[in-house]
């Protein structure tokens, strides 16, 4: 059977998903999560360390302990807002924790990490849609975060041989279609579970950050992607490292974009309530538009998205936020 696989950040939303397709694979997830953000009860598929990813000592040894082969690194702090207002905090634990982990990796003999990136190391692109070619050029410091640790794996690569896949995603969505697991953020600043919210009478109106957008109606367009199909993007990523395969920087999405308008009539449609919502000022740092050119994942991977229906998408996330 093949070794186990270290998911830092495993507590979380992406992570937590991909550790269940992981276990469904027959593999191994050993959980590594200081819990700042994830939820213990959502570590469900195999071991839990807890633990601070600049902890050497504490990574080191899990990686001996339970045989580690690979790893997928989510652990990360990725409130774009939040990162404007506290950066230092952002490079500490986002930086040093990527230099920790390549540090005890390579001391390992570990040559293999799916790193998850996002569409915010393009800032503000100027093409539509967006491809792995164009330039990467953060607009907050949650992006250069993200930016950096590619640069830290391009030279690791170079240095030391090691091989990895960083997948940048769009915006993940959705939740287990078994209802197993869910997206739970405190704070929670996402649309779609912003927006079930307000149907349900929690938190107030929901507030559409900006209606004078250059954009068909007015308000930003995203490229939701379901976290399962995230999930199951990793684990072909794993698989083709594992097969020897070469690096990647590949985009996450499904190709498709929904304003906010869009996703507002969706979650009206699942749940059959009106959301009450407020026009608000555009929230500071937010593009246009942002979808993915989602080919060259397609090309390297094989992989598509399946769930391409923004319905079924809330839908699956809906019983997390009273519905
Ligand atoms: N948005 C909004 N109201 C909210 C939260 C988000 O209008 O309460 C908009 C936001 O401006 C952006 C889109 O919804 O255009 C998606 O925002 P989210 O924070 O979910 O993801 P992001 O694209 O910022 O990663």
């Amino acid at each position: 059977s093949k070794p186990a696989v270290l998911v830092t950040g495993g507590a979380g939303f992406i992570g937590s998903h991909c550790c269940k397709a992981l276990a469904a694979a027959g593999r191994v997830p050993v959980v590594y999560d200081d819990l700042s953000r994830g939820h213990a009860d959502a570590v469900l598929w195999g071991p839990f360390v807890e633990g601070d990813l600049r902890d050497r000592d504490l990574l080191a040894r899990t990686l001996a302990a339970h045989e580690i082969g690979a790893v997928i690194h989510f652990a990360a702090l990725a409130y774009v807002g939040e990162s404007v207002g506290a950066p230092e905090r952002y490079y500490d634990n986002n930086l040093c924790g990527m230099v920790s982990l390549l540090g005890a990796a390579e001391a390992a003999g570990i040559d293999k990490i799916v790193f998850s990136s996002s569409c915010a190391t393009y800032g503000v692109p100027d093409r539509l849609p967006i491809s792995e070619d164009l330039p990467q050029a953060p607009i907050n410091p949650y992006g250069r975060t993200k930016l950096a640790c590619e640069w830290m794996l391009r030279d690791a690569e170079v240095a030391h041989g090691l091989r990895f896949a960083a997948l940048r995603y769009f915006n993940a969505a959705g939740a287990d279609p078994a209802g197993e697991i869910g997206e739970r953020h405190d704070p929670e600043t996402h649309l779609i579970p912003l927006t079930l919210m307000a149907a349900s009478g929690q938190g107030g109106p929901l507030k559409i950050f900006g209606t004078d957008y250059p954009t068909p109606d007015g308000t930003c367009i995203r490229d939701y992607i379901h976290v399962d199909d995230l999930a199951r993007a990793h684990l072909l990523a794993l698989d083709h490292l594992e097969g020897g395969g070469g690096s990647l920087a590949l985009n996450l999405g499904t190709g498709q974009g929904a304003s906010v308008h869009q996703v507002v009539a969706a979650v009206e449609r699942v749940t059959g309530r009106k959301v009450p919502v407020e026009l608000a000022p555009r929230r500071p740092g937010d593009p246009a538009e942002l979808t993915a050119d989602p080919s060259r994942a397609a090309e390297e991977l094989g992989f598509t998205a399946r769930y391409r229906d923004l319905d079924e998408i809330v839908a699956h996330a809906a019983p997390w936020f009273g519905h």
